[in-house]
């Protein structure tokens, strides 16, 4: 941000141009380079926190706002916000809205891919607005097919995967695996994050868990999720921070962040395995509202615990068995062949399941009949 100085827009010469988009110029600020005020970009708001991330002349819309909805150098309520003007537009936004009204007009639906227009460019029939509402459901179950397959976005561009829709409809186009990534994606998931707010403001007794891991790349992430009293789990924020070291300050900006925006009272228990900077960014979350309870790695002691049981001279032979014929199948093709006929022979569905090192209670599944 030092190397930063906010600059003046010019004034639009006419009528017409883009339609102004009062969110956009929330998330970003025009901006020169001190030492060079000629180079002219724009900056996400939150350089002022560190956020370093600019954008040519002139903006994108969609990838500016993309950003936005998950900068967490940006204020919780504003990225609400952008949250909400970019899942307004998500294909199931879209095809919600259908569904409420299928007689919607052509100004209240933004032209889809795959949109049919009338000759003469006039207003679309009903049957034609039909067909609309179809291609937009198609964009959604296409979506939702990719994000569950965890089928990479490039798949879209294949010409057999056009080919096939080509083939079984026509006049609809599906969308490329860019316009997959950098559009749909985005949106839809800043509409599941609307939703799941709204959802967990009306819940209480909510537990918030976060523990860090390393990806391939490699980066370094916290992720912090969200249950209900129910049992149902949200994962709520996923944040990348490779460049800077997971504090415990830094740990419990972000818990608190999530803790605010939902509701602290509707909070009931923390809980995080017992490093340093997990237990130090818990115990400030507690001190800030104590009735938060700290529940300290119930994961891991009870993963303890049947390393305990599994101790019992009681459970040794057997447990010494288990893990000779478990080895055995393991490294012997030939037998664990042998044992697969078998299997099918007798009707036995569930194969040998191995002991993890470190998951004790995995022993239980795998000495289960
Ligand atoms: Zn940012």
């Amino acid at each position: 941000m030092d190397d930063y100085v906010d600059a003046e827009r010019d004034e639009p010469r006419g009528p017409g141009g883009v339609i102004p988009c009062p969110i956009l110029d929330d998330v970003s600020i025009f901006t020169a380079l001190k030492d060079d005020p000629e180079k002219r970009f724009w900056r996400c708001v939150g350089a002022v926190n560190g956020c370093t991330t600019t954008w040519v002349i002139p903006r994108v819309k969609g990838r500016v706002l993309k950003h936005a909805a998950t900068c967490r150098y940006i204020s919780a309520d504003l990225q609400q916000k952008v949250n909400e003007e970019l899942g307004d537009d998500a294909p199931g936004a879209r095809v919600a809205r259908n569904a409420l009204n299928q007689s919607v007009s052509q100004s209240a639906v933004p032209a889809a891919h795959g949109t049919i227009q009338s000759a003469g460019g006039s207003q679309p029939s009903v049957y034609e607005m039909s067909k609309l509402a179809w291609y937009e459901m198609l964009d959604y179950e296409i979506l939702k097919f990719m994000c569950c397959s965890g089928m990479p976005p490039h798949v879209l561009n294949l010409k057999e995967w056009k080919s096939m829709w080509a083939c079984a409809v026509p006049k609809y186009k599906p969308v490329s695996g860019s316009n997959m990534e950098d559009t749909q994606v985005p949106r839809e998931a800043a509409r599941i994050r609307v939703l799941a707010l709204q959802y967990l403001q009306t819940c209480e007794r909510l537990t918030i868990s976060f523990d860090g891991g390393t990806t391939r790349r490699p980066q370094s992430v916290y992720t912090m999720h969200v249950t209900t009293e129910d049992k149902k789990v949200f994962l709520w924020a996923g944040d990348e921070a490779s460049a800077e070291s997971h504090t415990a300050d830094h740990i419990y900006q972000i818990l608190k962040a999530v803790i605010d925006i939902i509701g602290p009272h509707r909070f009931r228990g923390i809980s995080s395995d017992n490093t340093g900077n997990t237990t130090g960014a818990r115990n400030r979350i507690h001190s800030d509202y104590p009735w938060i309870l700290i529940l300290p790695d119930p994961c891991h002691r009870l993963n303890l615990l049947c390393n305990d049981i599994c101790k019992i001279p009681y459970f040794k032979p057997h447990i010494k068995n288990l893990r000779r014929t478990v080895k055995y199948f393991k490294k012997s093709t030939f037998a664990s062949a042998h044992l697969r006929i078998r299997r099918k022979k007798l009707k036995i569905r569930r194969g040998l399941k191995s002991i993890g090192k470190t998951r004790f209670g995995t022993i239980y599944h795998s000495g289960r009949k």
